[in-house]
């Protein structure tokens, strides 16, 4: 393994919790999802992102959560993420970033969007003056691709993304829609205008890249 051992916080063999990449702190705090995506390592026996092993035995507590950010002055950002979707731990998350938000910089959450369709509620105002931004796994130009290649559990979950996009809006200030290039059916450009006509920014992915 290639990582540098201080840039990894363990609590307990193969359990990471924390890890730096491009100079965030990203935040594995739950390997549950909402989506089984076709494409995603944790169905294809490959637990490891950048060479990171990040399969978890239990989700971190809080404690360990905070532990695994160290200084956040030290990160340009720190991301909650996966490997897993990190609003099946909403509470958690957003007590960490209760408790990081005088010092962090700046704070974001990698997501597949349907917290809302999740919890029945509009949580999104949970995240004003918390969440600075959030990446959002669009994946694709309509529900039919969408669930092609993202297989998501609940029925209607790419309608419920994007009114979850809609509504954060409102709430968080910087929003990405993103799609990975290269998986078949999935049109870059039709994506990117999803993004446009909803007035948030877009970036294309290449698979297997953390950002
Ligand atoms: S949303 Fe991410 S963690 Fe969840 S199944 Fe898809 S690729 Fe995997």
């Amino acid at each position: 393994m290639s990582v540098q051992s201080e840039s990894v916080t363990d609590t307990g063999p193969e359990q990471t919790v924390g890890y730096t990449l491009h100079g965030n702190r990203y935040l594995n705090i739950t390997n549950r999802c909402t989506l089984r995506c076709a494409f995603c390592p944790r169905f294809n026996d490959e637990w490891t992102v950048q060479e990171y092993p990040l399969r978890l035995r239990r989700d971190p507590s809080f404690e360990e959560i905070v532990l695994a950010v160290g200084n956040p002055e030290e990160y340009q950002e720190i991301v909650f993420c996966g490997l897993g979707e990190p609003t099946l731990r909403l509470y958690t998350l957003l007590e960490v970033a209760t408790r990081l938000r005088p010092h962090a910089r700046r704070i974001r959450i990698n997501t597949d969007g349907l917290a809302n369709f999740v919890y029945g509620r509009d949580v999104t105002p949970d995240m004003e003056g918390l969440i600075d931004a959030l990446s959002i796994s669009l994946n694709a130009q309509n529900a039919e691709i969408y669930n092609r290649h993202c297989r998501p559990k609940l029925p209607g979950s790419y309608e419920a993304m994007l009114d979850f996009v809609k509504v954060a809006r409102e709430f968080v200030p910087d929003i990405t829609l993103t799609a990975i290039d290269g998986l078949s059916g999935v049109n870059i450009p039709a994506c990117k205008k999803i993004a446009q006509e909803l007035g948030v920014k877009f970036r294309r992915r290449v698979l297997d890249v953390v950002g």
